[in-house]
């Protein structure tokens, strides 16, 4: 199930959920309860803690674990 996150047009509030795109308009705003919302695209970024190296599994084309 793809993850989305979203930020409420109404109250401002960024809250991710699971959902089936099917389902995407039906999803509320936990903080308001508006289905006014705008999708919002995450940059999938890694910090690297501890100085090890770190990986994405081969999702993001950009880490040491994508090649
Ligand atoms: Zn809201």
């Amino acid at each position: 199930m793809p993850t989305y996150t979203f930020r409420c047009e109404n109250c401002g509030e960024e809250y991710t959920t699971f959902t089936f795109y099917s389902k995407v308009e039906e999803v509320k705003c936990p903080q308001c309860g508006s289905k006014e919302k705008e999708r919002v695209y995450k940059k999938v970024s890694f910090s690297v803690q501890g100085g090890s190296s770190t990986s994405c599994g081969g999702s993001c084309g950009g880490c040491s674990g994508c090649g």
